[in-house]
């Protein structure tokens, strides 16, 4: 029966056993990706909500294989945590992020900070902190240009060494920022142990933001509530000009979102960056 071609196969087997064999396959894959160049860093922009000036660039991995083509981020970097290779793929995302800032403030760009994802792993590991000081140094980067994007879970975490880490990145003038902010848990108390200078809302709050009033009064009492504690709010997700309105109106800080660029490469980054009125 397993002889009737590829679109049969399905049929036989159950979607979490298909679920399984991905996901090893794709283990099985990035074992090797990064020394056969297949990870690169994509960039997308951060807007000022005010000036709409490109102030900052998130920083996201992607994956081409030449085989299967493009495998999402979610996915593999879900993999990634799980065996540990987040390390070095996060250590040659660190790297190639700051490498690619030196560039943009060499060509003229110096107003840019990139930010960069965090995974648990990453800050558990002993030398984190140090290869985070080389590289600002290697690069000759000031601190303050790049921010470090944590999820709640990061910030949440109680093991003194992740939190003596997170401070001494702050002591050096690291900036750090709570990523998807407001879906994770219904804990805060983690901010009267970790300072923090960003809030990025989650962009499930933005997606109805202009649809459903519970959401609309929420994400306005969350940015209130960020600029008490003086922190700055970033609003991911913004594809439509009614959720930029909705985010003018209410004071957010700064803007991501298909609205003005996805992701894009550093090539494609540099000419956006020539052609937009930034500078
Ligand atoms: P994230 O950190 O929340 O990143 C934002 C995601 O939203 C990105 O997906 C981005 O492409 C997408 N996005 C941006 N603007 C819009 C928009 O207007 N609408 C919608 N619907 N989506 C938008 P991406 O690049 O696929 O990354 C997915 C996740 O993978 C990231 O979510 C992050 O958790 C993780 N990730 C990506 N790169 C890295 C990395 O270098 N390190 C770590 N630890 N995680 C990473
Ligand atoms: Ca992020
Ligand atoms: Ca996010
Ligand atoms: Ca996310």
């Amino acid at each position: 029966a397993k002889k009737k071609g590829k679109n049969q196969f399905s049929f036989y087997t159950t979607k979490l056993e298909q679920q399984r064999t991905r996901a090893s396959k794709i283990e099985q894959l990035l074992r090797t990706a990064l020394e056969n160049e297949e990870i690169s860093v994509y960039y997308q922009p951060i807007v000022d909500a005010v000036s709409k000036r490109i102030i900052g660039l998130e920083a996201l991995a992607r994956w081409h294989h030449p085989e299967i083509g493009d495998i999402p981020a979610n996915e593999f970097i879900a993999v990634a945590e799980e065996n540990g290779l987040i390390v070095s793929l996060g250590k040659h995302i660190l790297i190639t992020a700051l490498q690619d800032l030196k560039h943009l403030h060499e060509i003229g760009f110096d107003h840019l900070y990139v930010s960069v994802n965090l995974s648990l792993r990453q800050l558990r590991h002993h030398d984190f902190t140090a290869l985070i000081s080389q590289l600002l140094q290697k690069n000759k980067l000031q601190a303050n240009y790049l921010e470090l994007e944590i999820t709640e879970n990061i910030a949440l975490c109680d093991e003194q060494h992740v939190i003596d880490s997170i401070q001494e990145l702050k002591d050096i003038g690291v900036r750090i920022a709570i990523d998807d902010f407001g879906i994770g848990y219904s804990s805060i108390g983690y901010l009267r142990t970790i300072s923090v200078d960003t809030l990025k809302i989650d962009k499930s709050f933005i997606f109805d933001v202009t649809t459903n009033p519970n959401t609309a009064h929420l994400t306005s009492a969350l940015i209130t509530f960020a600029h008490n504690l003086n922190l700055q709010v970033v609003a991911e997700g913004v594809e439509r000009a009614e959720q930029l309105y909705f985010l003018e109106q209410h004071h957010c800080d700064k803007i991501q979102g298909y609205l003005f660029s996805p992701p894009v490469s550093f090539e494609q980054l540099v000419s956006l960056l020539h052609n937009s009125p930034s500078r």
